[in-house]
């Protein structure tokens, strides 16, 4: 028996990193999970380390006419939705005086307006019980310099939280969010100058005070928690998965 027979979940990013090990966990917990990103080929590699438990949607998050073709491919299953882990976003370093219009439109328009019209888009399908997780971040949290674009993205979707918390527990829907620290991931490496992702790794591991960088099934583990009836009293709450970074 998995903790999640016969659900269906959504993961939004679901072809690296973070969103591929919770795909991947989801999975083999026993839920269907549809899972989208943007490039074809890479989309269907991380369905085939999945296997027949997954479907993937070519979709952009941040392309609402996109989410309605994932929501009408959900419906088209016929099972509703009971967990979508909103997990498509990213990042770039920009300091205050060098940061453009399309630096700001791309990050809010993939974390903020991506996941707020993922979760809308998806509201109709929700069953009963259903979880919402959504993705912050430390940086939200800690004032890292040339992120604030970043940083603020990733705040507004900790108040989008607590919002739809108060909206959807009506439904017995709930919605928490879960806050990763610096994580070995494809998305934290791209940060890096090409050839220091390693310099960046180990100056993020250096702040955290269980001594290294987690590891993306670690925040896979979470989401499980998050998304399973074992968080059943849990809405409106961020759980940090950050090495204690934000805690000590
Ligand atoms: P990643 O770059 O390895 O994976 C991001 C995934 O999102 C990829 O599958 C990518 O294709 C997808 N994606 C990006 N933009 C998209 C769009 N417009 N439409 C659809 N898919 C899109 O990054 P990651 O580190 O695994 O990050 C996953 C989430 O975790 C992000 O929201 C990120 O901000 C957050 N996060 C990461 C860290 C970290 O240290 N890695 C820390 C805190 C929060």
């Amino acid at each position: 028996m998995g903790q999640l027979d016969g659900k269906t979940a959504l993961v939004t990013g679901g072809t690296s990193g973070i969103g591929l090990a919770a795909a991947q966990r989801l999975a083999a917990e026993g839920a269907h999970v549809f899972l989208t990103g943007r490039r074809q080929n890479v989309l269907d590699e991380a369905v085939a380390s999945i296997g027949t438990a997954a479907t993937g949607l070519r979709s952009d998050v941040s392309h609402p006419e996109d989410l309605d073709a994932v929501a009408a491919a959900i419906q088209a299953r016929g099972r509703g939705l009971d967990i979508i882990f909103a997990n498509a976003g990213g990042g770039s370093f920009a300091a205050l005086g060098d940061i453009t219009a399309e630096n700001f439109n791309d990050t809010f328009s993939i974390n903020v307006g991506g996941t707020l019209f993922t979760v809308q888009k998806m509201l109709p399908l929700l069953n009963s019980g259903a979880s919402i997780v959504l993705t912050g971040s430390t940086a939200a949290y800690n004032g890292t310099p040339a992120f604030s674009v970043y940083a603020a993205s990733k705040a507004a979707i900790r108040s989008f939280g607590r919002t739809w918390a108060a909206e959807l527990a009506d439904r017995g829907i709930r919605v928490n969010t879960v806050v990763p620290g610096p994580v070995e991931t494809p998305g934290l490496k791209d940060l890096a100058p090409a050839g220091a992702e390693q310099e960046l790794l180990d100056a993020e591991a250096a702040k955290v005070p269980l001594g290294r960088v987690g590891r993306p099934r670690e925040i896979a583990s979470a989401v499980l928690f998050l998304a399973s009836a074992e968080s059943s009293f849990m809405t409106g709450a961020e759980l940090f998965v950050d090495g204690g970074a934000e805690q000590i």
